[in-house]
């Protein structure tokens, strides 16, 4: 007999960050997949991350959403067919706009998204319902980024590549904590850094694990990058670093820009004090930039989530276009975006203030998207942003609501409001992939299966403006189905048929590109015209493409397919190969690639913008601006001495829906925590390890505490991830001040003043169980997801007798209790058995001997233990003579931090190289190098 065949590996990209790393999924059969990283992707080239590599253990089912459910009188969700929910949501959009117009209505989305989806979505509100109510939470993301290119470059532009990042002789990093949040392309720089002697400085008021690898730190003050941004335009100007011919042929507004910039920050020793910083520390960066031919300047949410981050991007902007440095190899600056396809939802218009396909809302671009739609009804304003957006349907004058594949209960600043906001929807529906998350919990009158990722099939725009197609490895489980044909059919019910029809995404993918050729002479940068017509297949077989991809490129048209099976790729034609003379793409009739995008466009697969000028304004020239003098608009005062940060950890990825399910990933952070400088801490009499209440005008939060002596005095850090489904009181953005940016409309997500006290918890503890389990009110627990069940670490004043009195409860009926009780020590544990397999623990202790549990957790994860190894169990000791590992740093190898001290402490010259062969950590994903370089540097220092 044959043995059988191995289902084919399927190349997709991974769901999480804007690095847009291609992946390889190989299905096991059994509804998983083996994830790897897929060498041919040009994002990534085959690494891939701690979370990206983790994605084969979040492929479960458990918790999923699969059945369309609608909330019946009594508040009860129960089951429906997807007809009577469809109709639900259509009728209730109907009636909704018939009495109360079209702005009463809005769709909140999300960067998780597919193009495809987006774009359906995108198409319906402002196309056929005529309301431009529809954001994203790519506005909490980079939405600063797109105002800052388009005040610069007249359009959403990234001028640059990720080659630039290995061609660069200096990356500055502003605002971005690369290595957790885009380790991939970290990786990338710090290879250049090896490969090439690159300089690299990190521009951060957090000392973060992506300062392991600069030459240069400047730990800036809060909210003054514009400062230090002007004082470079400064320098540069008076060191004779412009580029003058570059400013007169291409630009306007340069003398206007660097008489404000004079008044921010008229010489070094002015920037070095409005930023805090060191003179000497400022004049270095001034001259390695001023002398640096090859520059580019990488700008992520600290410059974006901000109430000035419009005014810093263009600050940032402002100082390459003065030398440049822009559209070169290895120069410009860069945003990169936070979600997997942020680009993506920016080229459907999904932005309130964007129409569709990088067109906005001049009588020209609507009239001509109005006929591209056939859409009479079509909307001629922008929207609501997001803030305005939930104020709105907190006034009542927003009363249908559809949010799909997002969180907006845990994400949006003062998450509380927007959470009782949404109680108030007459209706309110919600895209999922999950049964349950804060936003289901705030009241979803109707809740619609989504496909998830593996599942769902379409494409996703990376950083660089490279597509790539996600592609389903999975069948679609229960009910659920892809975005874009949930939002077709409320439209088809809603009278829009025509409209409406799409077979396949393909289908849509095609009309989304023939919109963005729709008319593009010379105006627009977005041009998919060279891809528009993909047949099936050749969609299917796509390989990354990177935009621009006029029809005018010669070979931008697909060649027929050589193979149509599996997931085999076509490759696209590489560019450029415009002939002289052919027909006008985005930046000029008539002109060649190299015309288009400069002198130093390459044939080397990247297209890079405005070397050679050509921006997307009414002269082609881009714009300087001008920006507003920084300042924190809240002061911080008696009350709130400090400042409220917010951010993410390595392993984990916005609420965790995803990423919280792996047990790898959840081991590097598993509790929400406040870092703060120890002085602080001494002031607020807080301890390390022990915890504290973090208090703002809009919310509190319990957390963990942890000394960092690489947080300024001052300022306070707290992780977004966790809420109310994984966490007692750790819903951060509930603290979050709402100020906008006025460009924008992105909210200050770094600057909210706050206070901090001390919580005191007499006991400490844990839980592991195989079902989910809840802990009584007044205890304070974080979820954690461990290999077979899940785990709660917990704190309480309940004595030890009381959770005794729980334990039954805990592991439910059916089970033996075997337990060990220190009555005068204080100490309760206990473990449930069934069939001589461990259904659970629960260790409870005094809090200054918090009982360690890696060696429950490993019995746990066995399941049936030996006989010496179930009579060890209540010692909290291993069996097998396993330590505990303490807080996990490499997530691939499972290395924790005390073996990683201890593996150092036995050897004299001990360094990144060293602990990698003794302890494999570092090695594979490469993600906690930068961890492992300050374990070795912290050591070396105490010695
Ligand atoms: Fe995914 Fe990591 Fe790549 Fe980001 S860097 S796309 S999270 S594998």
């Amino acid at each position: 007999m044959n043995a059988p065949v191995p289902p084919p590996a399927v190349r997709t990209t991974c769901p999480y960050c804007g690095v847009g790393c291609g992946l390889t999924a190989k299905p096991d059969g059994r509804g998983g997949a083996e994830i790897a990283g897929d060498p041919s992707h040009p994002a990534n080239f085959g690494r891939v991350c701690s979370k990206g590599s983790a994605l084969g253990e979040t492929l479960g089912l458990g918790g999923r959403l699969l059945h369309p459910m609608v909330r019946q009188p009594g508040g009860a969700l129960a089951r429906v067919d997807w007809s009577a929910a469809l109709d639900r949501v259509a009728d209730g959009f109907h009636r909704i706009i018939a009495r109360d117009g079209p702005e009463a209505v809005a769709f909140y989305l999300s960067g998780q998204l597919l193009t495809e989806d987006y774009y359906i979505a995108n198409k319906l509100m402002k196309g056929f319902i005529g309301s431009a109510n529809v954001d994203t939470n790519s506005r909490l993301c980079m939405a600063s980024s797109v105002a800052g290119h388009c005040r610069a470059f007249g359009a959403d532009t990234v001028p640059g590549t990720y080659g630039d990042l290995d061609e660069a002789d200096l990356i500055v990093l502003v605002g971005s904590n690369a290595a957790w949040c885009h380790p991939v392309l970290f990786q990338r720089m710090v290879a250049n850094k090896r490969a090439r002697a690159a300089g690299i400085v990190v521009i951060d008021p957090r000392r973060t694990a992506t300062a392991e690898e600069a030459d240069l730190v400047l730990a800036i003050a809060p909210g003054m990058d514009t400062a230090l941004f002007c004082g470079l335009l400064v320098h540069l100007a008076e060191t004779g670093a412009l580029d003058d011919a570059y400013i007169s042929a291409h630009t306007k507004g340069f003398a206007a820009a660097l008489a404000r910039a004079r008044e921010i920050a008229p010489d070094l020793a002015t920037t070095a004090a409005v930023t805090s910083l060191a003179q000497a520390e400022v004049a270095r960066f001034f001259d390695l930039f001023a002398t640096t031919r090859r520059v580019v300047t990488c700008f992520s949410q600290g410059v974006n989530q901000s109430a000035q981050g419009t005014d810093k991007v263009n600050a940032i902007i402002n100082c390459h276009l003065a030398t440049g440095r822009i559209g070169r190899p290895g120069t410009g600056p860069f945003s990169l975006t936070g979600q997997p396809n942020a680009m993506g939802g920016r080229e459907v218009g999904g932005l309130a203030n964007q129409l569709a396909a990088h067109m906005g809302f001049t009588p020209a671009d609507v009239d001509r998207v109005r006929r591209f739609w056939n859409a009479p009804r079509i909307v001629q304003r922008e929207g609501l942003k997001a803030v305005a957006m939930f104020d709105a349907i907190a006034r009542g004058e927003i009363k249908a609501l559809w949010v799909m594949a997002t969180n907006p209960a845990v994400s949006l600043p003062r998450a509380g409001a927007v959470r009782a906001a949404l109680k108030q929807l007459d209706l309110f529906v919600v895209s999922e992939n999950v049964l349950a998350n804060d936003t289901v919990d705030a009241g979803a009158h109707v809740l619609l299966p989504a496909a998830a990722w593996g599942e769902k099939d379409g494409t996703v725009t990376n950083s660089e403006r490279r597509i790539s197609r996600q592609r389903a490895f999975l069948p679609l489980p229960g009910k659920a189905m892809p975005d874009w044909w949930i939002v077709c059919e409320v439209a088809k019910r809603m009278g829009f048929a025509d409209a409406f029809s799409f077979p396949s995404a393909a289908a849509i993918f095609r009309e989304h590109a023939a919109l963005s050729a729709f008319e593009n002479e010379e105006d627009r940068d977005f041009d998919l015209g060279g891809i528009a017509d993909l047949s099936e297949a050749q969609y299917a077989a796509l390989d990354p493409v990177q935009w621009p991809v006029p029809s005018s490129f010669e070979g931008g048209r697909q060649p027929p397919p050589q193979r149509l099976t599996g997931n085999e790729a076509v490759r696209l034609p590489t560019l450029p190969a415009a002939p002289p003379g052919s027909s006008p793409g985005c930046a000029g009739g008539g002109e060649s690639a190299a015309q288009r995008f400069g002198p130093d466009f390459q044939d080397d697969g990247n297209r890079r913008f405005f070397a050679a000028g050509g921006f997307f304004t009414s002269d082609r020239k881009a714009r300087f601006i001008a920006p507003a003098a920084p300042a924190l608009k809240a002061a911080v005062n008696n009350q709130f001495p400090l400042r409220l940060n917010t951010g993410r950890v390595r392993d984990q990825w916005h609420t965790m829906t995803r990423s919280g399910t792996s047990p790898r990933l959840s081991a590097h952070c598993p509790e929400p925590f406040v870092a703060l400088h120890p002085a602080d801490a001494a002031t607020a009499n807080l301890v390390d390890g022990g915890f504290a209440i973090v208090a703002t005008r809009y919310g509190a939060c319990v957390l963990k505490v942890v000394f960092d002596r690489d947080q300024q005095p001052g300022s306070l850090f707290v992780p977004i991830h966790w809420s109310d489904a994984t966490a007692s009181a750790a819903r951060v953005c509930d603290l979050v001040m709402a100020d906008t940016d006025p460009f924008s409309g992105q909210p200050e997500a770094k600057a909210t003043p706050a206070a901090v006290a001390p919580v005191a918890f007499r006991f400490r503890g844990f839980a592991v169980t195989r079902a989910t389990a809840e802990l009584p009110p007044g205890t304070w627990w974080a979820r954690v997801a461990l290999a077979g069940g899940a785990g709660l670490l917990l704190a309480t004043n309940d004595e030890p007798p009381v959770w005794r009195t729980r334990a039954n409860d805990l592991f439910g009926p059916g089970v033996e209790l075997a337990e060990y009780v220190d009555e005068p020590s204080h100490v309760y544990r206990v473990a449930a058995f069934a069939d001589g397999r461990l259904e659970g623990c629960l260790f409870v202790g005094p809090a200054e001997a918090a009982p360690p549990w890696d060696a429950v957790k490993a019995s746990f994860a066995a399941g049936t233990l030996a006989p010496h190894a179930r009579r060890m169990l209540l010692s909290g000791r291993s069996a097998q003579g396993l330590v505990e590992a303490g807080p996990l740093v490499c997530t691939c190898f499972g290395v924790g931090l005390k073996a990683i001290r201890d593996a150092i402490a036995t050897r004299a010259t001990a360094n990144v190289e060293d602990i990698g062969r003794a302890l494999k950590a570092g090695t594979n994903c490469g993600s906690c190098l930068p961890e492992l370089k300050r374990i070795v540097n912290e050591r070396a220092a105490t010695v």
